[in-house]
C-alpha cells in the first residue's frame, strides 16, 4: 500500500494503535487495584450487543441495504448505539459498503481482499477519504440517507455524538453504581476495540474462511465460525448473493442474532417489510454452484489421471440425470412463483415447498454421489 505522509488519515491510525493498549491497561488496572463490577460486566455484554448490532442491522441491513424498514425509535437507536462502534457516520459507512458489493473484490472496492486480508481488515481505513483508490465520491450512491434529518444530524456531529455514545454515556452509567472508571475502561474502550475488531472481520475473514455453497463470482465465504463473532454476518457468501435478504444465516438453527433481533421486532410492530429470497431462487443457486463443482473436479480428474473416457462417460450418464431433476425443479419453482402472485394459502404453498425441497435433495445426492464416485476412481493399471 503506497500512502504518503500527507493521505494519511492520522485520527483513525492514531486511535487503532493507542486503543487496544488502553484497553488492556485498563483491564489489567482494574484487575490489580480494583475489582470488576458484577453490574459493569452486565453493561458492557449489553453494550457488546447493543453497539455490534446497531452495526450489522442498522448500519449494515437496514441503512445500506435497506432489507426491511424500521421506526423512527428503531433508527434513532441504531444511529446513537452506532455511533458507539466508532466506525463513522451512517452515510460514511453505508458510502464505502455499498461501493463494497458494487465493486466486490474489484480496485474500486474500499476493502478488497484482493489487496491482502490485512489491508481489507484494517489498513483500507489508514487512507484519508479522497485521496488515491478511495477518491471516488458519487454522493448519488446514498442520496436517501442524506434525507433522512437523523442521519445528517449524526454525520454533522459525528465525532461529539461518538465520544458521548461510546465513553460518556457507559461512564455515567456504571457511575450509578459507583464505577465511573469501569464503565468508561471496561464498557467504554475495550467494549469499542472488542466490537471494532469483531465486525473487521466481516471484510476480512468472511472473504477468506468457509465455503462458497451460493456463488463463487466473489470472494464472500460461509462460515458458522466466523458468524459467532460477527453476530451473524459470517453467512457471507449468501449475504453477497442476496444482499436485500434481512436474514444472513437463512436456516431457522444458523446463529444470525441479527436476524433474530430484527424478527422480534417485527413482532412488537417496531420492524416491518423484512425481505426474504424465495426458497425456489435459493436452492437453485446452490444447485448451479453443485453443478459447477461437480464438472470442474471431472475434468480435473479426466487430466490428472489420463482416465479420460470413463469418468467422461460416468459424467455424462450423472448429468442427464441432474437435468431431469432440473426440469422438475424448475417446474415447480415457476408454480410457486405463479401461486404467491395469486396469494395461495400457505398450507398449499407449504406442500408445494417440501416438494421442491425433496427435489433438491434428490439433486444434492445425486452430485454428491457423483463427485465421491469421480474422487474415488483409480488410474487402471496399465495392462
Ligand atoms: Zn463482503
Ligand atoms: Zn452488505
Amino acid at each position: 500500500m503506497n500512502l504518503s505522509w500527507k493521505e494519511v488519515n492520522w485520527t483513525t491510525v492514531l486511535f487503532l494503535i493507542i486503543s487496544p493498549f488502553v484497553a488492556i491497561g485498563g483491564i489489567v488496572y482494574i484487575a490489580v487495584y480494583s475489582e470488576f463490577h458484577p453490574a459493569t460486566i452486565a453493561l458492557t455484554i449489553f453494550m457488546i450487543f447493543a453497539t455490534g448490532m446497531s452495526i450489522t442491522g442498522g448500519y449494515h441491513r437496514l441503512f445500506s441495504h435497506k432489507s426491511y424498514e424500521a421506526n423512527k425509535l428503531v433508527r434513532w437507536l441504531y444511529t446513537f448505539f452506532g455511533s458507539a462502534a466508532l466506525e463513522m457516520s451512517v452515510i460514511e459507512w453505508s458510502y464505502d459498503h455499498r461501493n463494497h458489493h458494487r465493486y466486490v473484490d474489484h480496485d474500486r472496492d474500499p476493502y478488497a481482499i484482493t489487496k491482502g486480508f490485512w489491508f481489507a481488515h484494517i489498513f483500507w481505513l489508514f487512507r484519508k477519504r479522497g485521496t488515491g483508490d478511495r477518491e471516488n465520491v458519487d454522493l448519488n450512491l446514498v442520496q436517501d440517507l442524506w434525507k433522512d434529518p437523523v442521519l445528517r444530524f449524526q454525520h454533522k456531529f459525528y465525532m461529539p455524538v461518538a465520544i458521548f455514545s461510546s465513553f460518556v454515556f457507559p461512564a455515567a452509567i456504571a457511575a450509578l453504581w459507583g464505577d465511573f472508571l469501569g464503565g468508561l475502561l471496561i464498557a467504554g474502550v475495550a467494549r469499542a476495540v472488542w466490537v471494532q475488531q469483531a465486525t473487521f472481520c466481516i471484510n476480512s475473514v468472511c472473504h477468506h474462511l468457509g465455503t462458497q455453497p451460493y456463488s463463487d463470482r466473489h470472494t464472500a465465504r460461509d462460515s458458522w465460525i466466523t458468524a459467532l463473532i460477527t453476530y451473524g454476518e459470517g453467512y457471507h457468501n449468501y449475504h453477497h448473493e442476496f444482499p436485500v435478504d434481512y436474514r444472513n444465516g437463512i436456516r431457522r438453527w444458523q446463529y444470525d442474532p441479527t436476524k433474530w433481533l430484527i424478527f422480534a421486532l417485527s413482532k412488537l410492530g417496531m420492524t416491518w417489510n423484512l425481505k426474504r429470497i424465495p426458497d425456489e431462487k435459493i436452492l437453485a443457486s446452490k444447485m448451479e454452484m453443485q453443478e459447477k463443482q461437480l464438472a470442474a473436479l471431472s475434468v480435473k480428474k479426466a487430466q490428472t489421471t489420463g482416465f479420460a473416457e470413463g469418468v467422461a462417460a460416468m459424467r455424462e450418464s450423472g448429468e442427464k440425470t441432474l437435468v431431469r431433476i432440473q426440469e422438475r425443479f424448475d417446474e415447480l419453482a415457476k408454480t410457486m412463483k405463479e401461486m404467491r402472485k395469486a396469494k395461495k394459502s400457505r398450507t398449499e404453498m407449504k406442500g408445494l415447498r417440501k416438494k421442491l425441497i425433496r427435489t433438491y435433495r434428490l439433486h444434492e445426492q445425486k452430485a454428491v454421489e457423483l463427485m465421491r464416485q469421480i474422487s474415488s476412481e483409480r488410474t487402471p493399471a496399465t495392462a
